[in-house]
């Protein structure tokens, strides 16, 4: 992880001594053991459980291996994992993070799914993580990517390279979950472009995972693998916090 954030963990661990951490569903002071959130609170997470899509992790009814929308939707990804479903305790949780300054709330999320992802890290054995890009004005106004706050733990914990100016956002779009499947496509055509002077250095790299904070109809993600492929990627794959509805 860079230096930077570095830096900031240790300032949070000395700020944790005066503002300890609150639970972020329920806002009760942590003890013991208790991380992110409360012992009472961890079962009211939207955890995807039981049978999920084999393709985007959604889950299904278990009676086919992928969901209504793989089986519809052709992705250019290979796979990805997603811990949560997008519910509304997913949505207030990620809406504090991103607006109200709550972002050391990332930490406990990313390190759940790298924890619960770690059968499919393995086995997809990627040499690269990199997260969703904010437009760069975005990210002046917000001070982090919560993607690259994800990706970057993700990272660490699997000792996977982590590189936040790979994949670039060319021009602002509008919220995927604003718009209807149609107008996702087209919000995203041309949206991000790869720096072709810095793939240099990872020519030898064929393998990458995207990062991004909710996936709902893949266009995204499979926005980001167009372009990575493009560069001369050979297999994309996705981590997620959170699933949404996509295209059913
Ligand atoms: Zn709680
Ligand atoms: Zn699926």
């Amino acid at each position: 992880m860079k230096i930077i954030w570095k830096v900031v963990y240790i300032s949070s661990l000395i700020w944790d001594v005066f503002y300890p951490e609150k639970c972020m569903l329920c806002g009760k002071i942590l003890e013991g053991r208790e991380s992110g959130v409360c012992r009472v609170c961890v079962n009211k997470m939207p955890y995807i459980s039981g049978d999920r899509c084999i393709k985007c992790s959604k889950k299904t009814d278990g009676l086919d291996n992928v969901c209504v929308d793989c089986a519809s939707h052709r992705h250019i990804y290979r796979q990805g994992y997603a811990l949560f479903g997008y519910d509304g305790n997913m949505e207030r949780i990620i809406a504090d993070i991103k607006y109200k300054g709550k972002w050391r709330n990332i930490e406990w999320l990313a390190k759940e799914l790298a924890y619960h992802a770690s059968l499919y890290i393995k086995k997809w054995q990627a040499q690269l993580i990199v997260p969703v890009p904010l437009h760069k004005s975005k990210l002046r106004k917000r001070g982090f990517n919560q993607a690259g706050l994800v990706a970057g733990i993700i990272a660490d914990e699997y000792g996977i390279t982590y590189d936040d100016r790979l994949i670039l956002r060319r021009r602002r779009t509008k919220p995927q979950k604003k718009l209807d499947d149609n107008e996702r496509k087209n919000n995203l055509k041309n949206a991000f472009y790869v720096d072709r002077l810095r793939y240099g250095k990872y020519k030898h790299l064929k393998t990458i995972i995207v990062v991004d904070d909710i996936y709902t109809s893949g266009s995204t993600v499979d926005e980001c693998a167009a372009e990575l492929i493009r560069a001369g990627v050979e297999n994309v794959y996705f981590l997620s916090l959170c699933v949404g509805n996509g295209y059913s």
